[in-house]
């Protein structure tokens, strides 16, 4: 009897003891959870009856889809665990207030939005990298009207978008605030970004911009759309429709989100 009380003490200990080692692991489970990043949207620009701009010979949306099937394979190579969603993997047109949709449904943590540029000066060339907030010159202004031009081209633009005069002061405050809670994360992707493009890649970095993009809109995460490269520019159009400038402009991207990565889970 006496042993057996001995055994059941030790037991119960030893039973204390393994239950203050798993409460304790749990804890710290649930403190790394909390900052890993889970799901990533990558918005390939455009599609179907939008081609986007164009070169000579690429449109906008054939490369944007290019680059963003890449961009997410990479990823999800490095990330196994990452759930990566696509708002579209094929040549389809989607709303734009549809893919912050499906970045917000999803719970996303992350939303970066695949584009090209394009410039009636043709000597125009390099890479910019958009937040939401209010442009600071005409030519990110004009930026932000080319990609939300596409609204129009929507059945019930209006409806969605409230508001149709972007342009207005008013209207770009409007569409600033909006982000204003992603600002500083949004922001530090996107230099990481330029920063890769800048070290990676033969494209000259033109750097992290704002504007008022309705793609960026309504997201609840932090939100980067990257213009790649001036379709407009005849040498840069021709490296951005090689599958190696896409290859180099993808590892650029998903080099910048790992590391973006290990700075908000650390
Ligand atoms: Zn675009």
């Amino acid at each position: 009897m006496l042993n057996f009380l001995k055994w059941s003490i030790g037991a119960g200990a030893l039973w204390l003891l393994t239950s203050a080692f798993v409460l304790q692991d749990e804890a710290e489970t649930t403190e790394t959870n909390k900052n890993r990043l889970k799901t990533v949207v990558i918005d390939a620009g455009h599609g179907g009856k939008d081609p986007g701009t164009r070169g000579l010979k690429y449109k906008e949306k054939d490369i944007a889809l290019k680059i963003a099937l890449l961009v997410g394979q990479k990823i999800a190579d490095d990330f196994p665990e990452l759930n990566v969603i696509y708002t579209r993997k094929t040549d389809k047109f989607v709303d734009l207030h549809v893919r912050s949709d499906i970045a917000n449904r999803n719970k996303a943590d992350l939303f970066i939005s695949i584009h090209c540029n394009a410039n009636l000066t043709k000597t125009i060339r390099g890479t910019e990298t958009y937040t939401m907030g209010v442009h600071k010159s005409a030519d990110n202004l004009a930026v932000a009207k080319r990609e939300n031009d596409v609204i129009f081209q929507e059945s019930n633009y209006k409806k969605n978008y409230k508001s149709t005069d972007l342009d207005s002061p008013l209207g770009q405050m409007m569409l600033a605030t909006y982000q204003s809670a992603y600002m500083v994360n949004s922001v530090r992707l996107a230099s990481k970004v330029e920063r890769n493009f800048k070290r990676n890649t033969p494209l000259k970095s033109l750097g992290v911009k704002q504007a008022g993009f309705l793609v960026l809109w309504e997201t609840a995460m932090p939100s980067i759309l990257v213009e790649t490269g001036f379709l407009s520019n005849p040498s840069e159009e021709i490296y951005l429709g090689s599958s190696e400038g896409q290859d180099t402009i993808a590892q650029a991207i998903a080099q910048a989100f790992a590391s973006y990565k290990t700075d908000m889970e650390r």
